[in-house]
C-alpha cells in the first residue's frame, strides 16, 4: 500500500536558533524528507535566525553538511537537496536587542502561513515572542512552536505560560513533545479507539497494571552541568513519561480533536495520586572501568541529582483504582529501549492439567527502537504430545500488510511540524496540562531537596538500582527486561 501524503499549505517557517544543534540533527533534516515527499510544496520556505553572522549562502552550505553528517538514505538525492536548500534563508538576529528583525519582517510573505520555532534557551522565549509582536511579525494566524523544557516548576511555567500569553492566545502556542509524535504513540490510539476487542477491556477488572520504561544506554556526558540541575524527574518524567501514561489512562475522548484529547488527558493528570516516598526510587549511575560516575560527568562530586527514577504511581478514578503504573527511566542502562506493557489480569482458572506456567496478555507498545506493536497470547505450542501452552507475539503493527518499509514513515519532529503547519493542536501539551503536570512532581521533588535525598548508585549498563526491581517484587510483579 502506497501511504497518502497530503500537502500542506505553503508557508515561511523561521527557526530561531537555526543554527543549533537540534536545528541540524532533527528539525532541518526531518524538513528535508518532508519536501521530498511533496508534503512541504516547493513554494514554501524555511528561514534560520540565529546569533551567528552569515549569509544565505554561508547557512545553506551549514545545513547541506548537516544533511550529510544527520540524514538518512534521502540524502543520496541530490537533485532533491538542492531544490531543499534553495529554499533556505538565513537572518542574524539578536533575540534581545534590535538587530536583525527589520530584515526579517522584510523577508516574510502576507500570503502563507506564518509559523515560528523558537529553538533557544527558554530564557529567550518572552524576548521572541515580544519582539515578533512589536515588529508586526506574528498576526493572530501565526504559530510558534517552543521546546523543552517548559519550566523548571510549577512558577517558572506560569510565568513562561504567562509571557506567551501576552502576545499569542492559546491556540497560536504549540509546545512540542516529540514523543507524542511517534508513529507507534499514535497507533496506540488506533488500536485503543479503532477496534472494539480492547476497550472494553481497558480498566480494572482486565488490567494487572502498566509498565512504561524509557530506557537510554548514555551517560549525561557533555551536557552534565546542565542536567545535574534537572534530573530524570525534571528532564523525562514531567512531560514524556506523563504523556504517555496520559494517552494509556485517558478516557476516550468524544472525537478526535486537539481539545478534546487535551481535556482527558488533564482529567488523568488531576487524578494522579501524590506518591508515597516508598513508592519512588532515585539512582546514579557509578563509574565503571575508565568511564566516569554521574557525579564526576556532572561535574559535581556532592550532587543528589537523579540519573534514574523509578516509581509506582496510582490513578484515582473509577477505571483505574487499584491498578498500578509502574514507571521508571534512566541513563547508562543496559540497552536503548522505550515500551509501555500493559499486563492483563491472569485467567480466573485454567482447564489445561499441569499447565503450571503462569500465562498472561501483554500488550505492548515498543517506542524505540524498532516501533511497533505487540499483543503476547498463549496458544497451543505445535506437535504432538498434549496440550503444552507457550506465549507468542502477535504483531499487530502489520508492517507487511501495511507495505511500510520504514523509509516513509516520518519520525516525530516531521510529524509534528507539519501538523504545526495545518493548524493541528492535537499531539502538542496544552498549557494547563503542563502546569498540572509541574504541580504532581513538584511535591515530590521539594520533599527530596529539603532532606537532601541521597540517589542509590547502580551499575553503569545494569537495569539500575536494586530497589527498582523491589519496587515490584514486593507486589509479586516483576519489570519487563531492558532489551534492545
Ligand atoms: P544550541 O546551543 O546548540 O543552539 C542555540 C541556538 O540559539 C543557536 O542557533 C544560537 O545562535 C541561538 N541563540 C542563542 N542566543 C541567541 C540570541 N540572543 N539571539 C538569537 N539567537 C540566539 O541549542 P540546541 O541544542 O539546539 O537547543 C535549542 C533548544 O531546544 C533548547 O531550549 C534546548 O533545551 C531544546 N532542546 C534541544 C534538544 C537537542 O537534542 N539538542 C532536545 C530537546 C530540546
Amino acid at each position: 500500500m502506497v501511504s497518502r501524503v497530503i500537502p500542506v499549505d505553503t508557508f515561511d517557517l523561521v527557526i530561531f536558533g537555526g543554527t543549533g544543534d537540534l536545528a541540524r540533527r532533527k528539525i532541518l533534516p526531518g524538513l528535508f524528507r518532508r519536501f521530498l515527499s511533496g508534503q512541504m510544496t516547493a513554494e514554501s520556505r524555511i528561514i534560520g535566525a540565529a546569533r551567528s553572522d552569515m549569509d544565505d549562502g554561508g547557512y545553506r552550505q551549514m545545513i547541506r553538511e548537516a544533511i550529510a553528517e544527520f540524514g538518512g538514505a534521502e540524502k543520496s538525492d541530490t537533485t532533491g537537496l538542492d531544490a531543499f536548500i534553495d529554499r533556505l534563508h538565513y537572518v542574524p538576529i539578536d533575540a534581545t536587542g534590535d538587530g536583525g528583525w527589520k530584515a526579517l519582517s522584510d523577508l516574510m510573505r502576507a500570503d502563507v502561513v506564518r509559523a515560528f520555532y523558537f529553538s533557544v534557551a527558554p530564557s529567550l522565549f518572552g524576548a521572541l515572542a515580544e519582539r515578533l509582536h512589536l515588529h508586526g511579525i506574528a498576526d493572530a494566524h501565526s504559530r510558534i512552536v517552543v521546546e523543552k523544557p517548559f519550566g523548571r516548576d510549577l512558577a517558572s511555567a506560569r510565568a513562561l505560560n504567562e509571557t506567551l500569553a501576552a502576545y499569542f492566545k492559546e491556540g497560536q502556542i504549540y509546545r512540542i513533545d516529540h514523543y507524542l509524535g511517534k508513529e507507534t504513540v499514535q497507533n496506540l490510539m488506533a488500536v485503543r479507539f479503532g477496534n472494539v476487542l480492547f476497550e472494553p477491556l481497558w480498566n480494572n477488572h482486565y488490567v494487572d497494571h502498566i509498565q512504561i520504561t524509557v530506557a537510554e544506554t548514555v551517560g549525561v556526558g557533555g551536557r552534565g552541568s546542565y542536567y545535574d540541575k534537572s534530573g530524570a524527574m525534571r528532564d523525562m518524567v514531567q512531560n514524556h513519561l506523563m504523556q504517555l501514561l496520559c494517552l494509556i489512562a485517558m478516557e476516550p475522548p468524544s472525537r478526535f480533536e486537539a481539545d478534546a484529547v487535551r481535556d482527558e488527558k488533564l482529567k488523568v493528570i488531576r487524578a494522579l495520586q501524590p506518591i508515597a516516598a516508598h513508592h519512588i526510587v532515585r539512582g546514579q549511575y557509578d563509574a565503571e572501568g575508565d568511564d566516569p560516575s554521574y557525579r564526576a560527568d556532572a561535574e559535581n562530586p556532592r550532587s543528589f541529582t537523579e540519573s534514574f527514577i523509578a516509581m509506582k504511581c496510582e490513578i484515582a478514578n473509577w477505571r483505574w483504582a487499584g491498578v498500578p503504573f509502574y514507571l521508571r527511566t534512566g541513563k547508562k542502562m543496559k540497552a536503548r529501549s522505550s515500551e509501555i506493557a500493559v499486563v492483563f489480569q491472569d485467567l480466573g482458572h485454567t482447564i489445561f492439567e499441569g499447565d503450571v506456567a503462569r500465562h498472561r496478555n501483554i500488550l505492548s507498545i515498543r517506542l524505540q527502537p524498532n516501533e511497533g506493536i505487540d499483543l503476547q497470547v498463549t496458544i497451543k505450542e505445535p506437535g504432538p504430545g498434549g496440550m503444552r501452552l507457550v506465549d507468542v507475539p502477535l504483531d499487530l503493527t502489520f508492517a507487511d500488510a501495511l507495505g511500510e518499509d520504514g523509509e516513509d514513515v516520518p519520525d516525530a519532529y516531521e510529524r509534528l511540524i507539519m501538523d504545526v503547519i495545518r493548524g493541528n493542536q492535537t499531539l502538542f501539551m496544552r498549557g494547563d496540562e503542563v502546569e498540572a503536570a509541574w504541580s504532581w512532581t513538584d511535591p515530590l521533588i521539594e520533599g527530596w531537596e529539603a532532606r537532601s535525598d541521597v540517589p542509590k548508585l547502580y551499575e553503569p549498563g545494569s537495569s539500575g538500582p536494586e530497589d527498582a526491581l523491589m519496587l515490584m517484587h514486593r507486589d509479586g510483579r516483576r519489570w519487563r527486561e531492558i532489551k534492545a
